[in-house]
């Protein structure tokens, strides 16, 4: 694919009319990949190519030159909402880790289901745990039965009551309606935090890696790639693996 070619490597204008000169990598596939070509043909074939050299153009700013500034004002005349409850991170975990949570609650993971939402061609849209229903980030990181185990598992860890979610903000909420103190609670976060990253990363090697997921196995990850975490960006660093292990954190 040649991404830095101009508009008149690709289109030209003869006697009869517009030329089309594509150059794919590979050939057009199916009859998505076909629709979505001539989509783009119907898109482009009224344009009219000037003799001028190639250049780029923002249709938002009267001069056509791109700032910040002009995609602010739009933004703003857009009405936005603000979500109900702002995302809390969590400092004692990286910031790649809090992401997929941040992601997952605004449903911006690239699942089957999202991928195939935004016209993206997929197989099917079957979660690859359990093969039973679609994969959204509700199913994912709440409903799936593995997400399920996962979170039993954990809460047997942290000495939390069985968790009851219906929604991803049941779980990034678990911290707040537990009991101790301010430290056990960030605690707590963190590894609701790690948890999601790592049903991610169960998820991807399952697709990717055909490997079957492992409870157990998470549940030891979860738990050494937190406290390796928790320990040395929290100021617990006297914190040991033993202590950890039994999630007793200052009461
Ligand atoms: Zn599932």
């Amino acid at each position: 694919m040649v991404k830095e070619c101009m508009v008149y490597d690709r289109v030209t204008v003869d006697n009869s009319g517009i030329v089309f000169n594509w150059a794919w990598a590979r050939p057009v596939l199916g009859l998505e990949e076909s629709n979505q070509v001539q989509q783009l043909i119907g898109l482009i074939d009224s344009l009219v190519p000037t003799s001028g050299k190639d250049r780029w153009c923002s249709k938002y700013d009267p001069n056509g030159i791109f700032s910040v500034a002009s995609i602010k004002r739009i933004l703003s005349a857009a009405n936005r909402i603000s979500p109900e409850r702002a995302f809390e991170w969590n400092n004692w975990v990286p910031k790649k880790v809090g992401i997929v949570a941040w992601r997952a609650e605004m449903e911006r993971m690239p699942t089957k289901n999202a991928l195939a939402i935004r016209n993206i061609p997929v197989l099917d849209q079957m979660c690859v745990l359990c093969g039973e229903y679609v994969e959204t980030c509700d199913h994912i990181f709440v409903l799936c039965h593995h997400a399920q185990t996962a979170w039993q598992n954990i809460a047997a860890w942290c000495k939390l009551p069985p968790v009851v979610a219906f929604g991803i903000n049941d779980l990034l909420t678990l911290h707040e309606v537990s009991s101790g103190s301010r430290k056990k609670k960030k605690a707590i976060h963190a590894v609701v935090l790690v948890t999601f990253w790592s049903i991610w990363k169960m998820r991807n090697d399952a697709v990717f890696r055909q490997r079957i997921p492992n409870a157990m196995k998470m549940l030891d990850e979860i738990k050494s790639m937190a406290y390796l975490w928790v320990k040395n960006r929290s100021k617990e660093a006297t914190l040991t693996w033993e202590e950890w292990s039994r999630f007793s954190f200052g009461g």
